[in-house]
């Protein structure tokens, strides 16, 4: 079969339009909620024929009671619909013509106490944003879900969407009989109605009536329909003095998943996370129930919905996963429950104080897997992983304080980076370090109770700080919330043998240097002769203020191998500057300690992103040390990291050795260890790798044809994933035709399998087939002109840059001449995929030339330059991608020095 006979995205007529006046701003936002404030929301959304072949649209009906403290002004409602049928303010119909195909109704003339009334028809979305409608190629089954965040309820129902008029909402579904039909709110009627469900044989209709909420804003509210398979559990508990509480649970998926979900885990997983905050936060869960569900198509990792939290499904395992995945599940699953409190509970005023539900989850989610799970790897995961992403985001041209300066939605939607999160998450761990766990529990608590169901900004957070810590936290909050950047700590050994710390770094905004308080543990580790490790001696907390002297430190005897590590335990956030007596000795030593070696390696692969460590002294000791790291998380980041140095920061005549060497010593590595994560990791790895180097395609294609016994390999599982993985490869070289790829599909079609086709299709090292993929993926469409998924989307785009860059060059100049007009065209969403997931920016520097030379480079400054007026969402794209390019370049010539 071919990928597109049951294709839903058919089913669109086309990506949904933006318009300028989409773009709410700030300060029509205060202006809105100055004067208004909602009472309820009610939604009637009927879904009667979603499951209809073809179904494009649905009705909708919303009735909103709110005041006005200026009657006789007006004010908007948003809504990116289908159309708008009828409008009834306050008993009397207004004209609806203009309404049409507008991101706003206008309500004029209020009275004080107000009510409206819609009647309008929404549309199904395609690209996750508002009401996803997927169709299971497994079984051909309508699953559907809502994705608001930051503002796209306005695309399923009319509202005031901005998070400061919170209302209570009342949601009722109209669906098939036979479906799960959900909300925020447990069911609490159900009746038989009228008809039959379009599309589904003998299957009648029902109303279902949720629970109202509490007070919400709109981006959190979410509606569930499709024959989801769930299994329900129970959580009992609640705050220590208060009366107990149950909380229904359950976990859901689509059907096709079912045998794959791992409930049990899951559901633990949330007895312990609910039982763990009751006891942190110390205030009642406030939304009923609390469900989790799987959802096709996702766009992000999660969504906190009070009651209704939606997951990727790359969360249920259907192909073997590592530890160290499960571990990242149950970090998402941890900050999403998390955000029932940050976020839900207390809601930032504006999009500026996203920080404040972001970073502390991300944060919380990370104490919660530490403490009340048993993994204990989560602070690990968190240096390696988290503040890596930080790291990078905070060192772009782009990058801004934690407390961003946000205008309207535009920007709100490209700030969920690694700054709002990581660094927001790494900066509160150093926080709890400054003031004391008791003191930032205290402050949590106090935060809730008074703003509960409310908003909140920075300062009403360093009202309770400053109140529990006893001080006055505004040079804090300045210092390391409202500058940007990261600093850089070094340790090192003057000439009077002490150990001296030095803060440095520059805020890339103001081009000042930095300065922040630290609170850091400064140790010291010298090489175990019995263990042949490097084994922590002795290590010192320390207040760092300008340049510190450490004095309490021992050093070993000179020529003695020796680690100084600056922020020993990863308290602080800051990249750091190790001396090169340590650099030596961690090349060669594997570190004792798990916090400490994983912190180290991180401070090896920013030096390796700044051209200070060549990336092939660091692919040497990833194969000595790094792969026999027990931390599978740190293996995976160390691999995927490996891969970027060859791409990016080797020289183009290092590389094809460098490449052959590390791949020959992952198909080692990968007989040696006989089954595992690690092993499996390494096979992912080398799959990837295999696009760019042939060395190992034999054994690839060996193992697909079912010879790991014969080769000397146990234990590797060669399920859907892995197979893929190592057919891409294949095709990236030619060495594998379409009907393999098809004949893979048609034996096992499935969501996962569909994506990977695409992708391996355009990897095709062929010059029309390069052709057609960049047309597709500019249009946004597939070969028949129907709309591309994002899944798609990504899987189009990234087999398209597979292969030599030189194979694809001619189409650049096409790339940036698209870029506006693919901006215009597609959603937010999607746009982003394609000008960041096309641009070219994995190239080899000419020996002499200098990086800004390069064209690429020179290109993306030219466009850059004629584009100053080009929207900034938009231009902090490419903005990002020339400093990545850039710095790839600055390494390799480096390198060569
Ligand atoms: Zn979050």
């Amino acid at each position: 079969m071919t990928i597109t006979d049951t294709d839903a995205s058919a089913d669109l007529d086309g990506p949904f339009p933006r318009a300028e006046v989409e773009n709410l701003t700030r300060d029509e936002a205060a202006a809105r909620s100055a004067h208004l404030s909602v009472q309820t929301c009610d939604v009637d959304v009927d879904l009667s024929a979603a499951a209809a072949e073809g179904a494009t649209t649905y009705p909708v009906t919303t009735r909103i009671s709110f005041r006005s403290s200026a009657p006789g002004g007006e004010t908007f409602l948003d809504y990116l619909g289908a159309s708008v049928e009828e409008v009834v303010l306050n008993g009397a119909a207004l004209p609806v013509a203009e309404h049409v195909g507008a991101a706003r109704i206008r309500l004029p003339e209020l009275a004080e106490e107000n009510l409206v009334e819609i009647r309008s028809t929404s549309r199904f979305s395609r690209s996750g944003e508002g009401l996803h409608r997927f169709v299971d190629p497994a079984d051909g089954q309508v699953y559907l879900y809502t994705q608001y965040e930051p503002a796209d309820s306005r695309r399923v129902f009319p509202v005031f969407e901005q998070p400061d008029l919170k209302a209570v909402f009342r949601i009722t579904i109209t669906g098939p009989e036979t479906w799960e039909l959900r909300s925020n709110g447990a069911e609490t009627s159900r009746e038989q109605v009228p008809g039959a469900a379009a599309g589904l044989e003998g299957v009648g209709l029902v109303r279902v009536r949720f629970a109202e909420t509490r007070r919400l804003s709109s981006y959190i509210t979410a509606l569930l329909a499709g024959p989801y398979r769930r299994v329900d559990g129970l959580w009992s508990g609640g705050v220590e003095g208060e009366e107990p509480l149950e909380v229904p649970l359950a976990v859901l998926c689509r059907s096709a998943l079912a045998e794959h979900l791992d409930a049990e885990e899951l559901l633990d997983l949330t007895r312990r996370g609910l039982d763990f905050f009751h006891a942190e936060f110390a205030f009642t869960y406030p939304w009923g129930k609390y469900d989790q569900v799987f959802v096709p198509e996702y766009n992000l990792g999660a969504m906190e919905n009070p009651g209704l939290v939606t997951f990727t499904e790359a969360y249920v395992f259907d192909t073997a996963a590592t530890d160290a995945q499960r571990e990242t599940r149950a970090n998402t699953l941890m900050h999403e429950m998390a955000h029932m409190w940050f976020g839900d509970l207390v809601t930032m005023r504006w999009w500026d104080d996203l920080w404040l539900k972001e970073s502390f989850a991300d944060y919380m989610g990370s104490l919660a897997v530490d403490e009340a799970t048993d993994w204990t790897t989560s602070w690990i995961s968190f240096a390696n992983g988290r503040k890596a992403w930080a790291y990078v985001q905070d060192q772009l041209p782009t990058t801004h304080p934690i407390v961003a300066d946000i205008t309207d939605l535009e920007a709100a939607d490209q700030n969920f980076d690694g700054i709002t999160y990581a660094k927001g998450a790494s900066v509160l761990k150093q926080l709890a370090a400054f003031v004391g766990r008791e003191a930032f529990r205290e402050a949590a608590r106090r935060y809730f109770s008074r703003h509960a169901f409310g908003n909140a900004s920075l300062n009403d957070f360093l009202s309770v700080l400053g109140e529990v810590s006893g001080r006055d936290m505004t040079s804090w909050a300045e210092a390391w919330l409202q500058t940007a950047g990261v600093p850089v700590l070094a340790a090192s050994v003057d000439d009077a043998g002490r150990v001296v710390v030095d803060e440095s770094g520059t805020d890339p905004a103001t081009g000042g240097p930095i300065s922040r308080p630290h609170v850091v543990e400064v140790g010291v580790h010298v090489l175990d002769e019995t263990t042949g490790t490097l084994r922590r001696t002795c290590s010192v907390p320390t207040t760092l203020d300008g340049r510190t002297v450490v004095t309490e430190l021992e050093l070993p005897a000179p020529g003695v191998p020796r680690l100084l590590l600056a922020n020993d335990e990863d308290l602080t956030y800051a990249k750091l500057s190790l001396d090169a007596e340590s650099v030596a000795a961690v090349l060669v030593h594997p570190v004792q300690d798990p916090l400490a070696r994983a912190t180290v390696w991180a401070a090896l692969w920013s030096m390796v992103r700044d051209g200070e460590l060549s990336a092939s002294r660091f692919l040497e000791a990833v194969m000595t040390l790094g792969l026999q790291i027990e931390e599978v998380v740190v293996v995976q980041a160390l691999l995927r990291q490996s891969v970027r140095a060859l791409e990016l920061y080797t020289p183009v005549e290092q590389r094809e050795t460098l490449e052959e060497r590390f791949a020959g010593r992952l198909a080692e590595f990968i007989s040696e260890e006989a089954g595992g994560d690690r092993q499996r990791a390494a096979a992912r790895t080398l799959a990837t790798l295999s696009r760019r180097t042939s060395a190992q395609l034999e054994l690839l294609a060996a193992l697909l044809d079912g010879e790991a016994a014969s080769l000397g390999i146990s234990g590797l599982d060669l399920d859907e994933e892995i197979r893929w993985a190592f057919l891409q490869a294949l095709t990236v070289h030619g060495r594998v035709q379409r009907e393999v790829l098809d004949a893979e599909l048609a034996a096992r079609t499935t969501a996962r399998g569909r994506i990977a086709h695409r992708l391996a299709l355009a990897a095709r090292p062929q010059a029309e087939v390069k052709r057609a993929a960049f047309a597709q993926a500019i249009a946004g469409t597939d070969e028949h002109g129907a709309e591309l998924s994002n899944d798609h989307l990504t899987a189009t785009v990234v087999g398209f840059r597979c292969g030599p860059s030189t194979l694809v060059a001619d189409h650049d100049e096409d790339y940036f001449a698209a870029l506006q007009d693919v901006w215009t065209r597609m959603s937010q969403g999607q746009a982003t995929r394609v000008v960041s997931g096309l641009y070219p920016g994995v190239q080899d520097l000419a020996a002499g030339q200098s990086p800004e030379e390069h064209p690429a480079a020179r290109r993306t400054a030219e466009w850059l330059r004629a584009h100053d007026d080009a929207p900034a969402a938009l231009r902090r794209i490419l903005i990002e991608e020339q400093d990545g390019l850039l710095r790839g370049l600055r390494a390799q010539q480096a390198a060569r020095s």
